[in-house]
């Protein structure tokens, strides 16, 4: 499979912007697709894409992702961070009623420039974003979509997926 990868920021805005409609298209278009198959062509588009982004160079999502963490991350960055597990949580960290451990700040504490500061004892959601190694697809494809005026990886992993599912074809 051979994949045309657009990574400047500022294009991938301003297409973002005329394809409004054309992702709720294919967002509906998607729904009537096997799930499972989608799964298939996204893990295998989404492994040729992530690595020609670079994601040190790009830093986006960190400038609107809330993060959630747990106990175990949070103590590792006060460790890597030489602070106190006590001063780190005052400082960075907020808790929900529920117990859920977030981030205090959007974009994140940790993020200088493009940069995170902390890349290598980032936490799992960090790491994990934007999920497109994850099964299920097309059950995301809300959350997803919202990210695709801004992630670099999202964008070209759904513009190969219209044309492998013969999506821009069907437009015509
Ligand atoms: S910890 Fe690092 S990777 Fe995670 S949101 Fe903050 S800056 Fe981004
Ligand atoms: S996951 Fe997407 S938005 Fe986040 S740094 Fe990588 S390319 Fe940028």
């Amino acid at each position: 499979m051979s994949i045309y990868i657009e990574s400047n920021k500022e294009t991938i805005a301003s297409l973002a912007n005329t394809r409004q409609e054309e992702n709720i298209t294919f967002r509906s278009f998607l729904k009537k697709r096997d799930a499972a198959s989608i799964d298939n062509l996204v893990f295998k588009i989404n492994e040729i894409v992530e690595d020609k982004i670079d994601c040190t160079d790009c830093g986006a999502c960190c400038n609107g992702l809330m993060i959630n963490v747990t106990e175990l991350e949070s103590e590792r960055v006060a460790e890597h961070l030489l602070m106190s597990k006590t001063d780190f949580k005052e400082k960075y960290i907020e808790e929900s009623l529920g117990g859920q451990l977030i981030i205090n700040t959007i974009p994140c504490h940790f993020l200088n420039e493009k940069k995170c500061t902390i890349y290598e004892n980032r936490f799992k959601e960090c790491r994990e974003f934007p999920h497109l190694n994850r099964p299920h697809f097309t059950d995301r494809l809300f959350g997803t979509l919202i990210h695709y005026s801004i992630c670099p990886i999202i964008y070209n992993v759904v513009e190969q997926l219209k044309i492998e599912t013969n999506f821009i074809e069907n437009k015509k």
